[in-house]
């Protein structure tokens, strides 16, 4: 059971399933590891007698991965012992394509996924900070041979010492090397790429995009810059990949929300098409101490929207930040506008020295007055009223001493991918 809200899919029972851990960080978004601090935790609780034992260290008072990462041979067949339909993240305490974890290893989970997708109709997700790897084990069709040997030992039951699971799999028909022949689509399993900027979303996503998947998935969390999902700067892509007849290197823009858009940026004025897109994309604000903003949502949502692609919002962070809309004649702002409809003016504040002073001091995000913070480097910020986009609205301008707001129409910010709609209708038809 999990409580991450992109695993409670209707018709499916939200799970997450974590057969290795440990890991190193790789961008910013590493920052504030959640899984590294949960490693830790687990680790003193289990006092040192667990797979957990070694995966990180204190530094400076803080928890640091030490690079080892540990396969938890008790846990790689859960998948396979669970009757009721679920949605799971593979993963959450690693990185599949860490640099350290052996593609053996990585077959094991495959065909454990793969075996149990077939079995009981459980969906995985597998996210990676680590798109160029995912791209080249996955487009290997050794991985695929390796994968089906794992997936004959596992049903001849080599991977089930105790017999804990229900029933008996040999009888089921499943092949890697077969399902990638005819086309790459392996059902079941969603591969994607964790972007938290731009630079990131260029870096990974035409890796994606070139991984031969069922569904692509998008996660935006945590959310710490804009990303333009339509115009991502692929320089990765190959002359193939490209679908263009004048292929320019690789000096191309194009939307990974949409597979029949893809614009040259010099030499070439091909339209390229063809190519494969982004099935969901979701996302959320960091609860930590880097505030992010709605804007960046609200805009990623509107990509989506447009282009038809599924969308899931997860959380607005532990602050939302004001946009200044106001400034003295030296370029001092002195009132902010909020995505949730309210506004800040310092001049309306009967204690607005100390609001000036506060946003001029350094050193962290600290309380100022009512419900306002200061960030530390100058910009006010907010504690948002609730976790949802529903309602928020974007500033667009200031009248006679008031925000003017533009409040978007929000269907749902509660999407799943369109394959995962029909199999979760398929299943309840089937009953
Ligand atoms: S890739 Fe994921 S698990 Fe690894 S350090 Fe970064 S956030 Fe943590």
């Amino acid at each position: 059971m999990t409580k991450i809200e992109w695993c409670h899919a209707p018709g499916f029972k939200a799970e997450s399933w974590n057969p290795i851990v440990g890991c190193n960080i790789v961008s910013p978004g590493c920052t504030n590891c959640y899984a590294m601090d949960q490693a830790a935790h687990i680790e003193r609780m289990s006092r040192g007698n667990s797979h957990y034992a070694g995966t990180t260290r204190q530094v400076n008072g803080k928890t640091v991965w030490t690079g080892k990462v540990a396969m938890a041979e008790h846990k790689l067949d859960e998948p396979l012992r669970w009757n009721k339909r679920r949605f799971v993240f593979t993963n959450s305490m690693s990185d599949l394509f860490y640099e350290a974890f052996e593609v053996a290893g990585i077959a094991r989970i495959v065909a454990v996924m793969m075996l149990a997708h077939a079995w009981r109709g459980h969906v995985f997700v597998v996210l990676t900070k680590r798109g160029a790897r995912m791209r080249e084990v996955l487009s290997d069709p050794e991985f695929w041979m390796l994968v089906d040997l794992f997936i004959s030992e596992t049903q001849i039951e080599q991977c089930d010492p105790d017999n804990r699971r229900k029933g008996d799999l040999r009888s089921l028909r499943v092949s890697a090397e077969e399902a990638m022949g005819e086309g790459g689509y392996l059902p079941g399993i969603i591969w994607g790429v964790s972007v938290e900027d731009q630079t990131r979303a260029d870096e990974r996503i035409p890796d994606l995009l070139a991984t031969p998947a069922w569904q692509r998935c998008i996660s935006a969390e945590p959310l710490l810059g804009e990303i333009n999902l339509e115009r991502i700067r692929a320089e990765r892509l190959t002359r193939e990949e490209c679908g263009g007849e004048d292929f320019c290197g690789g000096q191309l823009y194009m939307s990974a929300l949409c597979n029949n858009a893809r614009e040259c940026a010099g030499q070439c004025d091909s339209e390229g098409g063809g190519g494969a897109s982004i099935d969901w994309v979701f996302g959320g604000l960091e609860s930590g101490d880097r505030p992010g903003r709605l804007e960046w949502a609200l805009n990623l949502q509107a990509q989506c929207a447009s282009n038809g692609v599924a969308f899931l919002w997860k959380q607005n962070g532990s602050f939302l930040e004001g946009v200044a809309t106001q400034a003295d004649t030296d370029g001092t702002p002195f009132s902010w506008a909020f995505a949730d409809g309210t506004y800040f003016d310092v001049n309306d504040e009967r204690s607005h020295t100390i609001a000036r002073d506060a946003l001029a001091h350094s050193g962290g995000v600290r309380h100022i007055l009512n419900e306002w913070w200061a960030s530390g480097d100058g910009r006010l910020l907010k504690k948002p009223a609730s976790k949802s986009l529903s309602g928020n609205a974007l500033p667009v301008g200031w009248k006679g001493g008031e925000a003017l707001f533009d409040v978007p129409k929000f269907e749902s910010c509660l999407q799943w991918p369109r394959a995962i709609v029909e199999l979760a209708a398929d299943a309840e038809g089937g009953q």
